[in-house]
């Protein structure tokens, strides 16, 4: 049986506006499996990014945790991340140290006026203990792991000395450094070109395997799910519409939504010389949330006085995966 490692359950985040008050995360479970990997897809501004950093509570101001828990199994107790005080050890520990984050932006994420190696040298001292001699020789280590060539040199290397591929490569480094149970990237090759984005998912994979980590790799695109992840949760405005299993959800989809984004998806020879299918609107505001499902003002099955009145129950279906969607039927997950 799969162990969990993370599990979220309820987690609401909201930031308070002039205009009002934004639910960007708004009820959302997920598990995450030791060694496996999640994918966590949808549109821009559908809360992605916000549940992410909300696990390790990196939420700035005017953002705010409401509610909710963050469950981290790791190798001791089980304990719930949102109840800690700032200061517990425990919140030291996971940030860096039992998970590593990788962030969309390199270049915004690196401090530009601070070597490459002194910000890997202090994030391996703070989790690891080593002297300075050891842990520059373990930053070289890293350096090199994650193919950035020479090494030896480049630890010596601002991030604006460095290309694009090469920062995201040093981040990587940064978020390994201590070994960490599970690796969350977010978007981390949004801002690189193909070849360079399949060099990285690549050298994912290869120390996912190394070391045995889960990842949660957070994305908008459908071609690096199907290639990276074992499970799959589809979020749309602040909530987790669909979770499955990724080749289970490639061949049955069940959510609207999802069937509507795969649908989007160009297949080799199949459509060339063809428009292919749009989602019809944009994500709504989420400071004026339409009523009732969310998603009905673009969804093709919207049922009318149905979908635009009553929230979606979660279905669970008979082999765990879950929809929220009024055309399944709510005990037994048959289509209704
Ligand atoms: Fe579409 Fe209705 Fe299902 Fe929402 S609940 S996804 S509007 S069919």
């Amino acid at each position: 049986m799969e162990q969990p490692l993370l599990e979220i359950s309820g987690l609401r985040t909201g930031f308070d506006t002039y205009d009002g008050k934004v639910r960007a995360v708004d009820g959302v479970d997920l598990t995450v499996h030791a060694g496996k990997t999640l994918c966590v897809v949808g549109e821009s501004g559908c809360g992605k990014s916000v549940t992410a950093r909300s696990i390790l509570r990196l939420v700035d101001a005017p953002g705010r945790i409401e509610g909710g828990k963050v469950v981290w199994h790791g190798d001791d107790e089980p304990f719930d991340v949102l109840s800690l005080d700032h200061d517990d050890r425990r919140l030291q520990r996971l940030r860096g140290g039992e998970i590593g984050m990788i962030f969309q932006e390199p270049s915004a994420s690196l401090l530009q006026l601070r070597t490459i190696g002194a910000q890997l040298i202090e994030t391996i001292r703070i989790h690891t203990g080593l002297d300075k001699k050891a842990a520059r020789a373990r930053a070289i280590a890293l350096l090199d792991q994650v193919g950035i060539p020479d090494p030896e040199r480049r630890v010596d290397a601002y991030p604006f000395q460095l290309s694009g591929g090469m920062c995201q490569r040093a981040m990587i480094a940064i978020a390994l450094c201590a070994n960490p149970s599970l690796l969350i990237a977010d978007e981390p090759t949004t801002a690189l070109d193909v070849t360079t984005q399949a060099r990285i998912l690549d050298l994912i994979r290869d120390l996912q395997a190394e070391h045995s980590m889960a990842v949660m790799f957070i994305t908008h695109d459908l071609g690096v799910v199907a290639e990276l992840a074992d499970e799959v949760a589809v979020m749309y405005l602040g909530r987790v519409v669909e979770r499955a299993g990724v080749e289970e959800l490639f061949a049955d989809p069940k959510h609207p939504y999802t069937k509507q984004l795969l649908a989007s998806v160009p297949v080799l020879g199949r459509d060339r010389g063809r428009d292919l299918p749009t989602i019809p609107g944009i994500v709504p505001n989420p400071l004026h949330r339409p009523r009732g499902c969310s998603f009905h003002p673009r969804c093709a099955e919207a049922i009318a006085g149905r979908c635009d009145v009553d929230d979606p129950p979660e279905v669970v279906f008979d082999d765990g995966r879950t929809a929220e969607c009024v055309l399944y039927d709510e005990n037994e997950g048959v289509r209704a």
